[in-house]
């Protein structure tokens, strides 16, 4: 058996254990058993991968550079990987995978020249194939690179979250479209280094005007859009390294994002089609400035009352739990509701926070039963006969803005419907809008009251009144 035929069965084991690990992270309950197979199998394909590079250092003694380069990106890369892990909070998750999905866009870029730099000696049909992946592999890379680091900076607050209005930006993004295509048939036929050039530059441009253009209320799709791309930019990789691995890791990565964009843009009452298109969050213009009047304040002595009398409780988090870390005493105050006899629910919006599933995460974490962690459609029809909603930190996610106001930025977004309710505390520090840089008339319904501070020392309060 050749170490080659030895490595291809390595990463078939370890392409089947991706597979599960995908299957398993798909439920609560298999998802400790999802990561379990994705960890072994990375673990049998970087293994593989090293066992290959060390056949070619002893085999045949040219694999010697090969081997130090390998040592050398995998101490580095292990080293920063493990630093950024450590050290992350889990509210800088979205933006740390924004940037690991640059650097996925990066890899394809580089694999991508090298391919037209150190081009294989192939018949000219083949060569055809070779030129089309290389060239293929660069645009994706590019877009993907430019695209997440926007997405990483607006993520961060280092850009504003509102969407860039170049005139003409849908001529812009198809012009750019259709010129990769025409570039791309001249370069399979003349594989001339300044095409690869002008690619490299047009997909960088795309690729930052696309995300630049996307205002603040739909970067979860973006996110989980530039997550596809990045998929497919390794996929174009595999195809050039010929690793039937990073083929398949890349199509897995790549479909599955592009299934999660189109669930999430079904969640948003956004179309599929014009998000892969770029930029769709700007037909809506601006909200004029309404008075909404005044808001009115509650104390936590007052809520922990008025829940004392309640019979049933819906809890609605957002952002503000992450950002307060409030999960763990939210978890204690459901415990302590349920223990008196009140009928208490979780209700998460698809893209509550910053990331597709934080909350299920973080009221995981605080160890919630699941059964009572519902989603938007389920706890919806239920919010009329609710005593009180508890809005822990969220705010877009329950603007009736959406839903009233055709001129708003987040006209058409289904969204938790609180104000249903009996009564609604919004736990927040400030009047400040939230993500999408709205204002949101919930704060002044008659029903409403706002209970200002940070919303885990507030729980707490309220945990003590009882
Ligand atoms: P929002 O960002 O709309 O609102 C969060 C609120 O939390 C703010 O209004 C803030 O108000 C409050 N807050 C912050 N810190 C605290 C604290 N310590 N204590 C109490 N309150 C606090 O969050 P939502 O979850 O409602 O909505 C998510 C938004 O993020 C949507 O616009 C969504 O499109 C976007 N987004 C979602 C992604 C995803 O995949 N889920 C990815 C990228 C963006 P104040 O400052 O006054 O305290």
């Amino acid at each position: 058996m050749t170490a080659d035929s030895i490595a291809g069965a390595a990463y078939i084991v370890a392409a089947l254990l991706f597979i599960l690990s995908l299957a398993g992270l798909s439920k609560h309950e298999r998802a400790r058993a999802g990561v379990i197979y994705g960890i072994a199998g990375m673990v049998i394909a970087l293994a593989a991968t090293i066992w290959l590079t060390l056949q070619g250092a002893w085999g045949t003694g040219h694999g010697l550079t090969g081997l130090v380069l390998l040592v050398a990106a995998v101490i580095v890369g292990g080293a920063i990987g493990l630093w950024r892990a450590r050290v992350v909070e889990m509210t800088g998750m979205p933006e740390l995978i924004a940037l690991l999905h640059s650097f996925v866009g990066l890899a394809a870029v580089l694999v991508g020249w090298n391919g037209h730099l150190e081009a294989p000696a192939l018949s000219p049909d083949l060569m055809a194939v070779h030129h089309a992946e290389v060239f293929i592999g660069v645009f994706i890379g590019a877009v993907t690179f430019t695209g997440s680091i926007v997405a990483f900076l607006k993520l961060s607050a280092r850009m504003k979250s509102s969407p860039l209005m170049l005139p003409g930006k849908n001529a812009i993004n198809l012009g750019a479209l259709a010129a990769f295509v025409a570039l791309t048939v001249w370069y399979v036929n003349d594989s001339q280094l300044w095409l690869l050039i002008v690619v490299t530059v047009l997909a960088l441009g795309l690729g930052w005007h696309l995300v630049a253009s996307i205002g603040g209320g739909d970067m979860p799709v973006v996110v989980s859009m530039l997550n596809s791309y990045s998929g497919w930019a390794a996929a174009a990789a595999g195809f050039l390294l010929n690793n039937d691995l990073l083929i398949i890791t890349g199509a897995l990565v790549g479909s599955s994002g592009a299934y999660l964009s189109y669930i999430m843009c079904k969640a948003m009452n956004r179309s599929f089609i014009s998000v892969i298109a770029g930029g769709f969050g700007i037909t809506a213009p601006a909200a004029a400035d309404v008075d909404h009047g005044g808001h009115r304040e509650i104390t936590a002595q007052a809520t922990a009352e008025m829940l004392t009398n309640a019979s049933s409780v819906v809890i609605t988090p957002g952002y503000g739990m992450a950002v307060a870390q409030a999960q763990y005493p939210v978890a204690e105050l459901a415990h302590q509701l349920r223990e008196r006899g009140v009928n208490v629910r979780f209700g998460i919006h698809p893209v509550a926070g910053r990331l597709p599933g934080h909350m299920n995460v973080l009221l995981a974490e605080a160890k919630v039963p699941y059964d009572i962690v519902l989603e938007m459609d389920e706890i919806n029809e239920d919010l009329g006969g609710t005593s009180v909603v508890l809005v822990i930190g969220a705010n877009d996610t329950v603007n009736p803005a959406s839903a009233e106001d055709p001129s708003s930025p987040i006209a058409g977004m289904p969204v938790i419907r609180v104000w249903e309710a009996e009564n609604v505390v919004v736990f927040k520090r400030s009047m400040a809008a939230g993500y999408a840089g709205v204002q949101n008339p919930l704060f002044f319904r008659d029903n409403s009251q706002m209970l200002f501070g940070d919303a885990k020392q507030h729980v707490e309060d309220i945990l003590r009144a009882f």
